[in-house]
Parts: C-alpha cells; sequence; structure tokens
C-alpha cells in the first residue's frame, strides 16, 4: 500500500483497528475507520479490549515512554460509539509508537506491531487477549503469528487462495538473527508440511514468499520454528 492509495473499505476497514490504536493512520483512513466502528460490534469489542492496554504499558517503563513520547501525539481519538461498553480514552503507546514512526514500518508491520502490544500486555495484566488478536485477524487473508510470551517477533503471514493451493507472503520483525527457520503449515486434521526454510538475517526482518498445495480454507495454523523445534512464531488460523 502506498501513501496515495485510496482508504480502504468493506473487509479491509477491520484490519485498521491496530494502527488506529497507535495512531496510524492517514486522515482519511482514520475518518473511514471511524465510521465503520460505530456499526462493526466486533471492531468495538476489540477496541473496548485494546485501548486500555497502552496506559498498562506506560506503568512499565514510564521513563523510557516519556523519553519517546511524540511532542504532539497524534494518538487515536475516543470516538462515541452507542451502545458500545466505556473505554476510556485511549493513549498511544508511546515508545512503541516512537519506534514504529522511526522505522517506517509499513502499517501491516504496524498492524502486527499492535498484535505484539496485545500478548506483551495479556501477559502483565494476566488476561488472556492472544486468542482476541486471532480472532480479529482472522477474517482477513492476513495473519499475524507471534512469538512467546517475552519474545518481540512478529511475523505477518498473508495467505492468498489459488486454484493449486494457498500461497504466502511471510513479513518478519525482531526474529532471532541467527539460525535456521522453517515456516511449518498445519491443516485441520493435524497433518503438517514444511513449506518455507530461510537464515536469519542482521536486521532480524525477513520478507518471502512460500507456496504449498492445502488449501487455504483448511489451514489451522502456521508455526515458525527451528529445526529442534522452538517455537519463533505461531498462529492458530480461524475456519473460512
Ligand atoms: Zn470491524
Amino acid at each position: 500500500m502506498t501513501p496515495t492509495s485510496p482508504p480502504p473499505s468493506g473487509d479491509d476497514l477491520h484490519l485498521l483497528l491496530g494502527a488506529f490504536v497507535l495512531g496510524g493512520l492517514s486522515e482519511d483512513e482514520h475518518r473511514a475507520f471511524t465510521q465503520h466502528l460505530r456499526t462493526c460490534p466486533t471492531c468495538q469489542t476489540e477496541l473496548a479490549q485494546v485501548s486500555g492496554l497502552p496506559a498498562l504499558l506506560a506503568l512499565v517503563d514510564p521513563v523510557d515512554a516519556d523519553a519517546l513520547a511524540p511532542t504532539s501525539p497524534t494518538a487515536a481519538t475516543a470516538v462515541a460509539v452507542p451502545g458500545a461498553p466505556s473505554y476510556g480514552e485511549p493513549v498511544a503507546p508511546v515508545a512503541l509508537l516512537a519506534e514504529v514512526r522511526r522505522r517506517r514500518v509499513r502499517r501491516r508491520l504496524l498492524t502486527a506491531a499492535a498484535a505484539a502490544v496485545l500478548v506483551v500486555a495479556s501477559v502483565l495484566s494476566g488476561l488472556t487477549l492472544y486468542p482476541v488478536v486471532q480472532q480479529w485477524r482472522a477474517g482477513s487473508d492476513r495473519i499475524v503469528a507471534t512469538g512467546p510470551p517475552g519474545s518481540r517477533t512478529v511475523v505477518s503471514i498473508s495467505l492468498e487462495p489459488r486454484t493449486w493451493g494457498t500461497q504466502m507472503v511471510l513479513d518478519g520483525d525482531n526474529l532471532p538473527t541467527d539460525g535456521v527457520f522453517y515456516l511449518e503449515v498445519t491443516d485441520r486434521e493435524g497433518r503438517s508440511w514444511e513449506v518455507a526454510s530461510w537464515t536469519g538475517t542482521p536486521s532480524g526482518q525477513t520478507t518471502l514468499q512460500a507456496a504449498c498445495w492445502v488449501e487455504r480454507s483448511t489451514i489451522s495454523k502456521l508455526v515458525i520454528q527451528t529445526r529442534d523445534g522452538w517455537h519463533v512464531a505461531e498462529a492458530t488460523v480461524a475456519a473460512t
């Protein structure tokens, strides 16, 4: 997506939630998502659960957060949603936001970062928010795989149905910088196939494509792991 792309519409709007929380939307996108939010119970619920987390993160290391805070945060603004639960005024997780901006990470990674925030915060709060992340990602063709608690690894994997199977584009951030990694696809009958392998990179970032004959609708799990079975990141894939 380029900066000149038209605002997304339809189902794509669900995908803007993460960037919305982190203040990463353009004006047009912000307007489009705000309108969508008023009529989408799914996003209302997710936002209610997500919006308290930045404040939670701020408690973790307020000194660092202050140091990295943008002077004029364009954080998500509060939106009045009739009938929605009260979720207070969203506050951008400034440390993460600053890092994202500095690196000019694309929106899909921004969204993925929001997923990472959720995982971190779920550990801090003792809440089980991880399945929530998977749920709202599952409506799209883009899956976010995250590492174990404490890991900053976020891997966005698009799943594109083809007549021959499923094409995948993997986009990983904060992966281990060395070692060999394998992408394993598991179907709903529990059968697994290795569909890609690659080595770590100095930047911890990797983008690659993979393909497998398994139909998109029958994929149930994606795991990025090492040869000895350590799960670098994983995601469950909801039925389509
Ligand atoms: Zn929605």
